[in-house]
């Protein structure tokens, strides 16, 4: 029999979790054709989810998680997840249930069909307030626009994916990962369905705008050097226009002479091309910090435990294409 994995990221979810088995083992328990797998990912939370998982595991044998050594943040714990997936298939879902497990049925028809990534997108953001819903939808449009890959707007990490899908997006190992691109970026036969995001059961959201900001910068960079072909063209054009400009001056100069003016203009062309400069030198530096991450080739995660059993990370240089803590098929 055939097994899918429901993969659930969770960082300090103890208000949800007892709920969330609920309702997803209600939509399992319906299914007969399938093996599942429940394999939480447990990202350094500091409340009580580790203990309720231990808990929930004792009565679900189809329950298992792994415990990262510290917060390492949802995008991380994903790929943590990817890494301890045994699913012939896996949804990711959040913790919080704003991705109604209700979905899972539909999803599993379509891979059947054939697709490799259902993904479901969100006809409505119940409980966002509007200027969530506009950054969003603002940031979406301008990646799309200097973007080749295409990323879908209004889509989360809520998706089934494919056994190819899981090991395309295993051999993506850059530490700054922006998990919504690879999707896209990694291609395959995708599938959209709808459906009404609802509010948080409980808990809070562990985002905030400085962290959306800081997710947008990653999306950006990390798959176009757009930004980097912007500054040499308005370097490109301030430079030629402060040129101009330069003509212009020295051709007054020699036809009418010059008393001591040119002081507002000097300052405003100083400032001007000092700002140009900085912005430039800004996302060049953005770019370079990249290449310095990734060159450092540092394991993406650490874990603690999976299934009850310590992860000591001993198994000699940790290997770049299943991270570290690498899972030991007999235990
Ligand atoms: N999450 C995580 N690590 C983090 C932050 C969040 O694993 O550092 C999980 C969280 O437990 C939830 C999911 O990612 O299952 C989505 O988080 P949240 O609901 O806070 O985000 P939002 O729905 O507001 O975008
Ligand atoms: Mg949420």
């Amino acid at each position: 029999m055939r097994k899918i994995t429901i993969l659930v990221p969770a960082y300090n979810e103890e208000a949800v979790l007892y709920q969330l088995h609920d309702r997803l083992s209600t939509v399992l328990n319906t299914i007969h054709s399938y093996e599942f797998e429940i394999l939480f990912v447990n990202d350094g939370s500091k409340d009580r989810t580790l203990d309720i998982i231990k808990e929930l595991k004792e009565l679900d044998h189809r329950i298992s998680y792994v415990d990262l050594s510290r917060n390492f943040g949802k995008e991380t714990a994903m790929i943590a997840g990817l890494d301890y997936t045994t699913g012939d298939a896996v949804i990711i879902i959040d913790a919080d249930l704003q991705d109604p497990p209700e979905l899972i049925p539909e999803m599993i028809y379509y891979w059947e069909k054939g697709y490799d990534d259902v993904y479901a997108k969100r006809s409505s953001r119940a409980g966002e307030t509007w200027l969530k819903k506009w950054t969003a939808n603002s940031f979406y449009s301008i990646l799309n626009k200097i973007t080749n890959v295409p990323i879908q707007k209004n889509t989360g990490d809520f998706r089934l994916l494919d056994r190819r899908c899981i090991n395309a997006l295993k051999l993506l190992r850059e530490t700054q990962r922006y998990t919504k691109g690879m999707f896209s970026w990694i291609g395959y036969n995708k599938k959209e369905i709808l459906f009404d995001r609802e509010p948080r059961a409980a808990g809070e959201t562990k985002w905030n705008y400085f962290k959306l900001f800081n997710l947008a910068i990653e999306g950006i960079t990390s798959f176009t050097t757009a930004p980097l072909r912007l500054s040499a063209i308005s370097g490109f054009i301030v430079s030629f226009v402060a040129f101009c400009y330069l003509i212009l001056i020295v051709a007054k100069t020699l036809l009418f002479g010059e008393t001591v003016q040119g002081y507002p203009s000097l300052m405003a062309v100083i400032l001007f091309l000092g700002g140009i400069q900085l912005l430039s030198l800004g996302i060049i530096g953005e770019y370079l910090g990249r290449v310095f991450n990734e060159t450092k080739k540092r394991p993406l995660y650490f874990v603690d435990e999976y299934n009850n059993q310590k992860i000591t990370n001993e198994e000699g240089q940790p290997s770049r294409r299943i991270g570290v803590g690498v899972r030991r098929t007999d235990g």
